[in-house]
């Protein structure tokens, strides 16, 4: 690619607006990369649609995640980073850096080196009634969306943390919440099965699957099979959750960067570097074993740390040429 002067460059482009791409910001703008973020299509990631968050250090009360998500921003703004909203729509990691990337389908940019923190998006369960009901009962976010169904019945599909999250959430909410789970147990920590378990309203129908959602212009119940007995049940629900886990939002970059068959970006060993030199991944998008807010926070540490050191390595072998 032959690099385009007229074009605005980016000595550290970061995509996405978690903690990782909010921990890479104050990081690189500390190390003086004056970095640029563009938020994506939901700013602050998806710790913006959950309630509390009890596990991240420093915050012995708790605090709400759209809270924590507005302190990394503005953490990140003081210390200098320009925070964009907007999506990368398309990149082109062709040839070397500098990179030309796309902004809403239109505007072109370059970027020296390039943070990847894209994070990941909820998965559905890819019915057609979930489809036809999505945004009349059916939807994959409790916190956004369980005010709606206030003294309500509603069901949730699935049994890791999330799905205990948001069913304890409603459950404060709603007169009654099903959790509908396709094994005989849970995959959530020991901690959330036991609040749920112990929580008079929730009540878990192991071994189950969603038939279909009922309903014509807004879910009115759900029909579940028994994946052991075929035995088939109706029950009459206003609202039904889906919270069976994520897909990493690494579509655009697939041409060039070397992922798992899910879409997971794999970096190398002890680092954030992605096969493409100059740029690194960390977050969501990279990250399928531990997903956690903490652990994505220090991903984006290392970005920024990989990121300075690459651009300062490049900075050298210019200067002695
Ligand atoms: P997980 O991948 O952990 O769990 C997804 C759940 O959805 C599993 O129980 C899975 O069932 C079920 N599932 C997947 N596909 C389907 C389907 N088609 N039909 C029915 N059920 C399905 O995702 P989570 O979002 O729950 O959690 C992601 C990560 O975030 C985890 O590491 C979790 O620990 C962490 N987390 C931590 C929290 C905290 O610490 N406070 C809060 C929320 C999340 P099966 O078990 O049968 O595979």
């Amino acid at each position: 690619m032959i690099p385009d002067n007229t074009l605005e460059k980016i000595e550290c482009l970061i995509i996405g607006s978690g903690p990782a791409g909010y921990t890479a910001a104050i990081y690189a703008a500390r190390a003086d990369m004056k970095p640029v973020m563009y938020e994506g299509m939901q700013p602050g990631g998806q710790l913006t649609i959950t309630t509390e968050v009890e596990n991240y250090p420093g915050y012995p009360e708790g605090i709400m995640g759209p809270e924590m998500m507005e302190l990394f921003k503005k953490q990140a703004v003081r210390l200098g980073t320009d925070v964009r909203y907007g999506m990368i729509t398309n990149v082109d990691f062709s040839g070397k850096a500098p990179y030309k990337l796309i902004v809403d389908e239109s505007k072109e940019i370059l970027a020296e080196t390039i943070i990847i923190s894209t994070g990941a998006s909820a998965k559905w369960l890819g019915i057609p009634s979930e489809e036809k009901l999505n945004g009349r009962g059916v939807s994959a976010c409790a916190v956004c969306d369980g005010f709606f169904f206030k003294g309500k019945d509603v069901a949730i599909v699935g049994a890791g943390d999330t799905a205990c999250e948001e069913a304890s959430y409603l459950s404060k909410i709603c007169s009654k919440v099903y959790m509908i789970v396709r094994r005989n147990e849970f995959r959530a920590s020991k901690a959330m099965q036991h609040r749920v378990m112990n929580t008079p309203n929730i009540e878990v129908l192991f071994s189950s699957e969603t038939d279909e959602i009922l309903g014509d212009a807004k879910v009115e119940g759900v029909r579940i099979k028994n994946n052991i007995t075929g035995e088939k049940l109706e029950i009459p629900i206003q609202g039904f959750f889906v919270a069976i886990g994520h897909q990493p939002n690494t579509e655009i970059f697939k041409p060039y960067i070397i992922m798992d068959e899910v879409g997971y970006i794999i970096t190398q060993p002890d680092s954030s570097k992605t096969n493409i030199e100059g740029i690194f991944a960390c977050g969501d998008a990279q990250d399928k074993v531990y997903r956690q807010a903490v652990t994505a926070a220090g991903t984006g540490c290392m970005a920024a740390l990989d990121a300075e050191r690459y651009l300062s390595a490049k900075h050298h072998a210019t200067l002695n040429n």
